[in-house]
This record gives structure tokens, C-alpha cells and sequence, in this order.
């Protein structure tokens, strides 16, 4: 019998394990990580989703997390954020100046609401800005001197943080993470669990390797998940329309890009493919992440590589992921990533969608909105 059983080995679970001991974690997978993750293809390391974690500087608490914990990671710093390549414009500015340079006009008018109203329909509405730049004030906005420090922390605070880059991507995070999580419970992998029984002071958990029983059980997987392995409507599912589908096209580069090694592309052709967003590693590999509601146009991705070529990068391109690879990697109900966006009303709402219920905890992009890693702490911290 352990204390804990962690389903799911995403960072979310990760991140429970980290603050844990006495369980054991199931991960479908051979490689945990989930969205967070790696693979290897032509012998080079890829990240399969995310590709930023922030925080990371040594007074910032992504860091002191990991540093509290014996966790020692070999990164870099890298304290520019990305920069946005205006592809009609033909600019590239930096969002983090963005940012900085239009701070002061926003802490004036935070605390009267009314102004605060028709600034944003004003200004908005004739501003010559482009949606990036919008996008950028609006997350200003909402975090200069808000009381909601969480909220600020996992906004605006993001792209001033230090962000990290490790060498072969995310596979260095998590395997100093793995180290040192075993020294206090066991993971099993390539173990899916497909039931989970709630007996009198235990829980019956039923996987493809056999029957363990522990005593509190953490759920690091999306609602439509949590109810299929329960057997009852336990959550609350969200609507469907407000969620999105990952796109990555994964490269390899031959010479050493540009000044920043994350890229925003801003193009008003791309209509089915949001903000894709492109991250270089020193092993030699591009990510391109982007999202689609429902389809995207084969055409945009050609047109995505073009944008790469005309920055005079020498590229290869290795393989694509849609929303079925990732549900088939992840398990992600339809292939949904990323839980909500960050807005008050999602934070209050996800918050009470994931307390504990029937003594389950429930950990993940969905309980939680705001940047992986970073919300998974905060969450870890607050929960168990
Ligand atoms: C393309 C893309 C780009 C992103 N970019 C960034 C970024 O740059 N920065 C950032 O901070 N965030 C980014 N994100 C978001 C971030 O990756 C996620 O928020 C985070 O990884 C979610 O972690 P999780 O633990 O909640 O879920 P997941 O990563 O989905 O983890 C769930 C885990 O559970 C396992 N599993 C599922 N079902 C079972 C089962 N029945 N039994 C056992 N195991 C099971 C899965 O295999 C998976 O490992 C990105 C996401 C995507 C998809």
C-alpha cells in the first residue's frame, strides 16, 4: 500500500512526486514529461511541446522550488523572452520591451475601473498596435500592482523572468527530475491506468501491469480522463469550443540562428494556425508550436517554412505532430492541450473545478491556468 498514487507523469505529476514521498507514479509512456516532454528522432533530442520555462533566475521561484529540493539543472540563463517577427512589416521587436516600455501608462489608470474600461475600449479599438503588441498591454495591464500576486506571477512576470535553456531541451530537465524523485517512490512506466476504485479507506487502482492500492490518489489528467477512469461524472467537463489544438513541426538547423532563440511569428496570412512560436536549441533543433481550433490549412505550413527560409536559416525538416499525436502520446481527450487561459474568471473557476473531491487531488494544465511548470508549482504548493 503506498500513500500516493500520481497518474500521470506530465509536470503536473512531476511536480506532486518533487514534494512527495511514499508513492508511486504510472505514466502511460517510456518518457514522462507529457506536453513537457522529449523524444528522439535521428538521433536528435526533440521537445515534444513546451519549450519555455521561466522563473528560472536564482531569486525566482520556479528555481528555488527545484533548488529546495536538491534538484541541481544544468541550464542557461536567457533573460530576452522572444521576440516577434512582423512578417508583412518586415520588423522584429522584442516583446519584452513591449512590455516595459508602456508600463507606466497602465499603472496609472489601474485602480479606477471605469477609466481603466473605456481606456482599454479606446485605445484598443483606433490603436495602430498589431494583435501581439494588444496582447502584451493587455497582460500589462492586468498585472501592474494586482493583489491577485499569483495571477501577475503567471502573466506579465513570464516574459520579464529568466527564462532557461537547457542543451538538449527538456530531456536534461527531466531526467534530473526523475533522479531525484526515485530516491522517495517508484515510477512505473509504460503503465496505463484504466480504473480507479474507491474502496473503504483506500483506493483500488487498476493498470496494464496489475492492481496497486494507495491511500490518496493525484490525478494528473484532463476532466473527460478523470471521469472515464472513475466511471462517474465526478467533474465538470469544459466546453470544447473555448479549447485548442497543438501543431509542432520539429527541424533540425545546421548554423547557429539568430540573436534570441525564441521567435513569435506575426503573419496576417496565417488564418487556421495561431501564433506559432519558434524555439531553437543548441542540439541542433527547431520547434515550430502552434495552435488550430478545429482544422488547419495544409498550405499554411509551407508558408510557415517560407517565413524560416527568408530568415536565411538552414533547415531540415524532420516530422510534424498534430492534435492525434498528441493524443495518442498523451492521452489528452481529443488531442486538447493546455488547459485555460489566464483570465480572473478562469482562475476562480479551474481553482474550484480541481479541489479535492472524494479524496482525489487533482493536478494539470486544467486545474490550474497559467504556464506548465510554473502552475504546477503554485498548485503543488497550495494542495498537498
Ligand atoms: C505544443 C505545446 C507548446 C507548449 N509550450 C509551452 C511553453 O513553451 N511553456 C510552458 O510553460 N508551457 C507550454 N505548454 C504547456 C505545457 O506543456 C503544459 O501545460 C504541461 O506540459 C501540462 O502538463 P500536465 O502535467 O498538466 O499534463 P500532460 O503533460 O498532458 O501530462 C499528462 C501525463 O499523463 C500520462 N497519462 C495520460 N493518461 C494516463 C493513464 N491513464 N495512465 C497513466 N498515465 C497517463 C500522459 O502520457 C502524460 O505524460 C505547451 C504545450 C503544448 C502542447
Amino acid at each position: 500500500m503506498y500513500k500516493f498514487a500520481i497518474v500521470g507523469g506530465g509536470f503536473g505529476g512531476l511536480v506532486s512526486a518533487i514534494k512527495l514521498k511514499d508513492f508511486v507514479l504510472f505514466e502511460k509512456s517510456k518518457i514522462l514529461g507529457g506536453c513537457g516532454g522529449y523524444f528522439i528522432r535521428n538521433n536528435l533530442v526533440f521537445n515534444s511541446g513546451a519549450t519555455t520555462i521561466a522563473f528560472m533566475g536564482k531569486n525566482e521561484f520556479v528555481y528555488q522550488f527545484f533548488e529546495s529540493f536538491g534538484i541541481k539543472l544544468d541550464f542557461k540563463e536567457h533573460k530576452l523572452a522572444f521576440d516577434i517577427i512582423d512578417v508583412q512589416d518586415n520588423k522584429v521587436f522584442n516583446f519584452k520591451e513591449v512590455i516595459n516600455s508602456n508600463e507606466k501608462i497602465f499603472e496609472k489608470i489601474y485602480y479606477n475601473p471605469l477609466a481603466l474600461m473605456k481606456f482599454l475600449f479606446d485605445f484598443l479599438k483606433v490603436s495602430n498596435l498589431n494583435e501581439y503588441e494588444k496582447h502584451a498591454l493587455i497582460i500589462s495591464l492586468q498585472s501592474s500592482k494586482t493583489p491577485f500576486e499569483i495571477f501577475k506571477k503567471l502573466s506579465y512576470d513570464y516574459y520579464l523572468s529568466t527564462w532557461a535553456i537547457f542543451k538538449e531541451g527538456f530531456k536534461n530537465l527531466i531526467e534530473s527530475i526523475e533522479q531525484r524523485i526515485i530516491s522517495n517512490g517508484e515510477i512505473i512506466k509504460e503503465c496505463e491506468v484504466v480504473k480507479i476504485k474507491k474502496l473503504s479507506n483506500y483506493f483500488e487502482i487498476e493498470t496494464t501491469n496489475g492492481i496497486y492500492k494507495a491511500k490518496n490518489v493525484i490525478l494528473n489528467l484532463d476532466p473527460w480522463n478523470v471521469n472515464r477512469i472513475l466511471g462517474k461524472n465526478l467533474l465538470k467537463l469544459p466546453k470544447e469550443n473555448n479549447l485548442w489544438h497543438a501543431l509542432v513541426l520539429y527541424l533540425s538547423w545546421k548554423v547557429k540562428p539568430l540573436k534570441n532563440y525564441y521567435y513569435l511569428i506575426l503573419d496576417r496570412n496565417l488564418k487556421t494556425i495561431h501564433a506559432p512560436f519558434v524555439s531553437f536549441f543548441e542540439n541542433g533543433t527547431i520547434t515550430i508550436s502552434a495552435h488550430y481550433k478545429n482544422y488547419y490549412n495544409e498550405k499554411e505550413i509551407d508558408h510557415l517554412l517560407n517565413v524560416l527560409k527568408s530568415m536565411n536559416i538552414e533547415f531540415q525538416l524532420i516530422t510534424i505532430a498534430n492534435s492525434k499525436s498528441f493524443e495518442k502520446y498523451t492521452g489528452r481527450y481529443k488531442g486538447y492541450v493546455g488547459g485555460f487561459e489566464m483570465s480572473y474568471i478562469n482562475l476562480i473557476s479551474s481553482f474550484l473545478r480541481g479541489l479535492k473531491k472524494d479524496g482525489i487531488y487533482f493536478m494539470g494544465d486544467y486545474y490550474f491556468p497559467g504556464q506548465s511548470l510554473a502552475s504546477s508549482i503554485i498548485r503543488a504548493k497550495w494542495l498537498l
